[in-house]
């Protein structure tokens, strides 16, 4: 089946996940290092006032903090951590599937592009994805996915030995107390 988006879907734009748990917080869109200063020169030519956080982290000693960052994140523009600031929700313009346009959308990060594709050899595609949620899953038409994807994997090797993940401290209210903040060691 060919994949395409679900007609006036915004989901993965405006919804964002606790990952790998609530402690963890709220991700967002994840940026390579060589992305970060693309995409603030985008946010400061768009008047978009933008948060990027790092993700994950590597260091040779467990005991101190990351020595290289390996992915940073770009947050959602509101307080629980949804919406990225780059989409359009006010201009009442509409990307071609219906849904609200991302304003940078030539120039998103690869993630971006990659979605919802999350392995590429077999495809599988994010089942929060609404087009999995209603048709399954695809196999054609991601060739752009699939290229992004694997540029993405080829960064994300860590070199060194202990990898690190951010705690964003960013989600609802009401997880205040469970969320932490900062690098935390994965392994
Ligand atoms: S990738 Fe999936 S969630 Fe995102 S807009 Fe398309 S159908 Fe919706
Ligand atoms: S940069 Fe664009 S495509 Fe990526 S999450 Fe934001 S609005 Fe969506």
């Amino acid at each position: 089946m060919e994949f395409q988006c679900i007609d006036d879907c915004s989901q993965c734009c405006v919804e964002r996940e606790y990952y790998p748990s609530k402690k963890f917080g709220k991700i967002g869109v994840l940026i390579l290092p060589e992305e970060k200063e693309r995409i603030e020169k985008l946010a400061i030519k768009n008047g978009i006032k933008i948060t990027i956080l790092p993700r994950i982290g590597i260091s040779e000693k467990k005991d101190s903090y990351p020595t290289k960052i390996l992915a940073y994140q770009l947050m959602g523009s509101e307080k629980n951590g949804n919406t990225c600031p780059f989409l359009d929700t006010q201009s009442g313009k509409k990307s071609p599937h219906g849904g609200f346009p991302c304003k940078i959308y030539n120039e998103r990060p690869l993630a971006c592009t990659a979605y919802p594709l999350i392995e590429s050899d077999p495809i599988t595609l994010d089942e929060k994805c609404k087009f999995c949620k209603e048709c399954g899953t695809a196999d054609k038409n991601l060739n752009s996915e699939i290229e992004a994807l694997l540029k993405i994997k080829e960064k994300m090797v860590p070199d060194v030995g202990h990898i690190w993940r951010y705690a964003t401290n960013v989600g609802e209210i009401e997880d205040q107390e469970i969320m932490e903040s900062g690098w935390i060691l994965e392994n």
